[in-house]
């Protein structure tokens, strides 16, 4: 059970007021940070550009305002982030369970970044952070978010939590505080989660603040290829077998993809190799949602991705039948059942979402 539950909100006023933090409560957290405090910063399990983007940027702004801070993140990255300046600070949970908890339980302050319920930071972890007494400030782009936070940042409509990070740093009077450092861990996040700028949320203000970011003397180029270039012969062997296992309904505007246990540790497969594969099947002309049903035999799951273009919202799909969530675009889930129970059921699902996935997207 949830202990910490002293929100000043009702879930509509949530949806109406949290779109930017009121006055008051910026006022209130800057007070709050006007002295030194102990400040840990939490992001999502399977940490990706944006989770780390955003945690290490506040990292290094309350840095400067000389708090004692640390970013605690349930497990490790993958490799395509390893670059990003000062993530070897990052405490491992998984890895470091004692030295978490210890930060954890002594932090006065906890930001959550780049999720939008405890259970996301993963069983092991959730339970540590349910037990708190602390002040939980939350910024975060996910739909449907929980109420556990006393400060609450979430706003779906934004493309990723790193921008949101720069508005909270604009409200707070401190724009003038981020370097290039914490520029080039902000445009980080902005270029994972948009997509280099494609997706549907990458709106004018999202082009401005990556304008100044790159006023500051970040290496955009650099950036870019430091995530999206390091393939290994290894993932690209992987891609090649993801999708000759792509399967095409025309039916239903969908595509699948299965990767096995087996196929992935033929491959070597490492954290962070199927990130992007399931985007494959969205590219395919008239398709409007798109899966990938990835085997995890350690965790006993299959971990699903899924996309969509348009209205059909795989938040929702993700939410109803498989354990998930995430944006109207993109989302995650898990199933619990076989592989191939696991695609039967999906096939099954899809009859029922016939007519949404015919009126999603005009091509
Ligand atoms: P991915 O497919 O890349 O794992 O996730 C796509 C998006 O959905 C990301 O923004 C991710 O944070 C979010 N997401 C993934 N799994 C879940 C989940 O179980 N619940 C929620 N609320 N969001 C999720
Ligand atoms: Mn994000």
């Amino acid at each position: 059970m949830t202990k910490i539950k002293h929100l000043k909100y009702t879930r509509h006023e949530i949806i109406v007021y949290s779109q930017m933090m009121k006055d008051l409560e910026i006022k209130q957290l800057k007070e709050l940070l006007s002295t030194s405090k102990k400040i840990a910063i939490v992001s999502h399990r399977n940490p990706d550009g944006d989770a780390y983007g955003s945690s290490l940027a506040l990292y290094h702004y309350l840095l400067k305002l000389k708090h004692d801070v640390t970013v605690v993140s349930p497990n490790d990255c993958p490799d395509f982030l390893k670059w990003l300046p000062n993530q070897e600070d990052i405490i491992i949970f998984e890895e470091n369970v004692e030295k978490g908890k210890e930060i954890l339980n002594k932090a006065e302050i906890v930001f959550t970044l780049d999720f939008n319920a405890l259970h996301r930071v993963g069983q092991q972890m959730q339970p540590v952070l349910e037990e708190l007494n602390t002040t939980y400030v939350m910024i975060d782009h996910h739909e449907q978010p929980d109420d556990y936070a006393n400060f609450m940042y979430s706003d779906p409509s934004i493309a990723s939590t790193c921008e949101m990070v720069y508005h909270f740093l604009d409200k707070l009077g401190d724009l003038n505080k981020i370097d290039k450092t914490i520029a080039t861990c902000l445009y980080t996040g902005i270029v994972t989660d948009t997509g280099s700028f494609k997706y549907n949320a990458t709106t004018t203000t999202t082009h401005n603040i990556a304008a100044s970011l790159i006023d500051l003397g970040i290496d955009h180029t650099k950036i870019h290829n430091s995530i999206f270039d390091t393939n290994s012969f290894n993932r690209l062997q992987l891609l090649g077998i993801a999708l000759s296992n792509l399967r095409v309904l025309h039916e239903y505007k969908t595509a699948y993809i299965t990767l096995s246990q087996k196929e992935l540790n033929s491959h070597d497969f490492k954290k962070g190799d199927t990130e992007g594969f399931v985007n494959y099947g969205l590219s395919i002309k008239g398709i409007v949602f798109a899966v990938i049903f990835i085997e995890d035999q350690k965790q006993g799951i299959i971990k699903m991705s899924l996309r969509s273009k348009g209205t059909f919202s795989v938040n929702d799909f993700a939410r109803n039948h498989f354990n998930g969530g995430g944006h109207l675009n993109a989302a995650g889930g898990r199933s619990e059942v076989p592989l191939s129970n696991t695609v039967k059921q999906f096939l099954e699902l899809l009859p029922n979402y016939k007519k949404d996935l015919e009126n999603s997207y005009e091509v």
